[in-house]
């Protein structure tokens, strides 16, 4: 097998779908995880019909066994795995006063532990492969600075910040590199809800809670999910062999270290 693989979690949609699709033009054999399988499926076919290469599972990501069997299944079908990205994750909104233990519990459980079952498993399969990989997970503009109403979204993309640097620094002498990407405000369907959540919370339209997301960016536009894409595409090729252990903010000028 020549080709290199890379496993993708939320992939059906948003930025993890602009991801599979960047990754098969760049000439990887993409798995196309997702909790949907419909939409993942979808994926699928847009990568075939475009001459690429790829195939849909469905996988829990909250669920650390869903995610070995979905990463054992990709190196049954491709009979290797470069590449690992934890894109899936959720966004609730809600003052803080609002957070339930059940909201704390699932986002945890899919924001943190997506991408901790994640790296667990890219491990133990480069480790049987015998050759290093990249580790790719998605943190956020909000992992990188507090934002209102997303107290716990925020503290799971902080804590992505955090396993990404100790796995950089455990998983080096193995020849994996592990990073993140901490986007800005990008127009996927996430996004679409929770500037409706806030709108609503507020009372006002969608267009107004769209806009308070959007005011602040240097650039002045909300990121297309395929500027997320190119940033990933780096971190999945050859050029980024030397940058481990970062979280890398693709925000259009929001955060500024
Ligand atoms: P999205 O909601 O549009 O898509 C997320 C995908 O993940 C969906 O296909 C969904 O089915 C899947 N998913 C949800 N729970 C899952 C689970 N338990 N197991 C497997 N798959 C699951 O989200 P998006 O906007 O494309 O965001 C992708 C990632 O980027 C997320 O981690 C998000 O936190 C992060 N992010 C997004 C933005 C943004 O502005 N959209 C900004 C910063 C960070």
């Amino acid at each position: 097998m020549s080709k290199k693989v890379a496993f993708i979690t939320g992939a059906g949609q948003g930025i993890g779908e602009a991801i599979a699709l960047r990754l098969a033009q760049d000439g990887f054999i993409v798995a196309c995880a997702d909790l949907n399988i419909e939409t993942a499926q979808l994926v699928k076919e847009k990568i075939i019909n475009q001459g690429g290469n790829a195939f849909a599972i469905q996988v829990d990501v909250a669920k650390r066994e869903d995610v070995f069997q979905a990463i054992q299944k990709t190196l049954d079908l491709c009979g290797d795995l470069n590449v690992v990205i934890n894109n899936a994750g959720i966004a609730p909104i809600m003052p803080i006063e609002a957070v339930t233990p059940e909201i704390y519990q699932k986002t945890m459980d899919i924001n943190v532990g997506g991408v901790l079952w994640g790296i667990q498993a890219a491990v133990e399969t480069f480790k049987k492969l015998g050759h290093g990989g990249k580790i790719i997970s998605a943190s956020s503009q909000a992992g990188q600075v507090g934002n209102p109403e997303l107290s716990v979204y925020g503290a799971t993309k902080f804590a992505v910040r955090g396993i990404t640097q100790t796995a950089a620094k455990e998983l080096a002498p193995l020849g994996i590199t592990v990073n993140a990407y901490c986007p800005g405000i990008v127009d996927t369907p996430m996004m679409r809800k929770v500037a409706q959540d806030l709108a609503d919370l507020s009372g006002e339209s969608f267009e107004w809670g769209m806009q308070q997301f959007a005011q602040n960016i240097t650039l002045k536009r909300i990121s297309k999910p395929e500027d997320v894409a190119a940033c990933v595409s780096f971190l999945s090729g050859p050029d980024s062999d030397y940058i481990t252990g970062q979280a890398i903010i693709v925000d259009g000028g929001m955060v500024f270290n």
